[in-house]
């Protein structure tokens, strides 16, 4: 190791910097954040630090750097541009023993910042050792990203309760236990959704039951939208709780790339559901939702696209809620938004739909609750999910009830993939544009479509706007 990670209690403690530029005001900023009392050497003040001196909140010690004015500190920085003056700040403070760090010049300091993820009072620090601040960097925005804000709040509160699990709880073991099984559990879902009371209340239960002897068994169920395919379209929160699943369930339509971001430990379940058998299965899906929910597990249930729009989503929650068990609902990118947005087709557009319409293919052709001359009125989108076998009956059913022939049309087939494919054409020639798509495949239908050609971007080189192109089969 060729630093020692510490964490330095600065509070009430002297810390000189010498500069008082911008760089210097930043180290300011992160010093004062941890409670530092700041004074500075500089010859003149960046107007940020300028205000807090005004202010008071830091001390303008002079122009000049003096090495006595180290004998006040526990550490220096040094953030001039002046490499001699670095070089005098850097040897006094070692004669001193003051830890220095020369700011962006690792070989002339005795410390040096660590990259940084703050869910105060949790600090996680992230360093390479000055060898690739880069690495480090995207490290610490990948750790951003898995980590919760919440996790501050959860480790305040899991502080305030530390002496009284310890009071109630004389075994260490238990108590480690016990805070495995509070970490791990409902308890973080409650911090996270903004409920502190019923956390607190979730804990003293817990606390009771172990007290008891009787672990807390509660599971639950998290219903989680993947979004389209492209694996940067799921959510912060979704990834976040796939990463603490016991279980996921997943469906066909999610792909290998998004559960490989399962935590590694746990069980995946492909409850995958084809077209055919659905009501047997979905029986099946819900029984193992609730059953390895009540045997304690963190159940994800992972959906393509978003849960509750042609999910099942609902029902499947339905029945948790039915059986009381804790329950949340991630919300995903659907294939309308997510596909549509792929193929640069605005579903909406102030010059050619103000509205638009999900609606299932199998509507089509025969469902009497559907108001078809309303489905059939131009200005406005349809994005048909689960239309591609029915694209004959959807030609037949809107041209009856009076949607022009020649509106344009797009079949996107694996939307937001790397193979998407988009075929573009007339509602005239709809099936024979879905013929050609493999699945999973989204209709798009309306006036929108013709921009298509102008702003199609996705699986697309950097020339200029061509007519056709690669992965478009124009047939209008
Ligand atoms: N809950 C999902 C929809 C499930 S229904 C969502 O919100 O997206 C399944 C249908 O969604 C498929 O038949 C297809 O019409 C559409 N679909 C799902 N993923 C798609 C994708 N990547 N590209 C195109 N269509 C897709």
């Amino acid at each position: 190791m060729d630093y020692l990670p510490i964490f330095a209690d600065l509070k009430q403690r002297s810390v000189l910097v010498v500069g008082g530029g911008e760089v210097a005001a930043r180290k300011v900023d992160l010093l004062q954040r941890s409670g530092a009392e700041i004074r500075i050497v500089a010859q003149s003040l960046f107007s940020e630090l300028e205000q807090q001196w005004k202010q008071e909140r830091i001390i303008w010690l002079g122009t000049t750097f003096d090495p006595c004015q180290l004998d006040e500190v526990f550490l220096v920085i040094a953030a001039t541009n002046e490499s001699a003056l670095n070089d005098e700040v850097l040897a006094a403070a070692d004669k001193r023993r003051v830890l220095a760090n020369v700011v962006d010049d690792q070989l002339r300091c005795s410390f040096i910042f660590p990259s940084i993820i703050d869910r105060s009072p949790l600090v996680v620090a992230v360093s390479s050792s000055g060898k690739a601040p880069v690495l480090a960097r995207l490290l610490r925005e990948k750790l951003e990203a898995l980590l919760p804000i919440s996790l501050g709040k959860m480790a305040d509160l899991a502080g305030r309760w530390r002496s009284r699990v310890k009071e109630r709880l004389k075994s260490i073991n238990d108590r480690r236990r016990f805070w495995e099984k509070t970490f791990g559990g409902y308890f973080c879902t409650l911090v996270a959704n903004g409920q502190s009371e019923q956390a607190e209340q979730h804990l003293e239960q817990d606390l009771c039951r172990f007290a008891q002897g009787k672990e807390n068994t509660e599971g639950e169920i998290a219903l989680v939208g993947a979004g389209p395919g492209d694996v940067g379209l799921l959510t912060l929160r979704g990834l976040q709780l796939m990463q603490q699943a016991d279980v996921v369930l997943y469906d066909h339509l999610v792909n290998n790339e998004i559960l490989n971001l399962v935590r590694r430990d746990a069980e995946c379940i492909c409850v995958g559901k084809r077209a055919g058998a659905h009501s047997v299965m979905q029986e099946e899906i819900n029984r193992l939702m609730l059953d390895l929910a009540q045997r304690g597990k963190r159940v994800v249930r992972l959906k393509g696209g978003d849960p509750f729009i042609f999910g099942r989503g609902g029902e499947e929650i339905q029945v948790a809620a039915e059986a009381g068990i804790p329950f949340q609902v991630v919300p995903g990118i659907t294939a309308a938004a997510g596909a549509a947005a792929y193929a640069g087709i605005p579903l909406t557009h102030r010059d050619y739909a103000q509205s638009v319409i999900l609606i299932t293919g199998h509507c089509f052709p025969d469902e009497h609750n559907v108001d078809w001359a309303y489905l059939a009125r131009s200005g406005q989108t349809l994005a048909i999910y689960m239309g591609a076998m029915k694209a004959a009956a959807i030609r037949q059913c809107l041209i009856a009830h009076g949607r022009v022939a020649a509106t344009p049309v797009a079949v996107i087939s694996q939307g937001t993939c790397a193979d998407q494919k988009v075929y573009i054409g007339t509602l005239q020639q709809l099936e024979k544009l879905a013929q050609r798509a493999a699945l999973p495949a989204l209709l798009v239908i309306g006036e929108v479509v013709a921009l298509h050609h102008q702003i199609a971007w996705f699986g697309q080189d950097k020339q200029p706007a061509r007519k056709s192109r690669p992965a478009v089969i124009n047939l209008a």
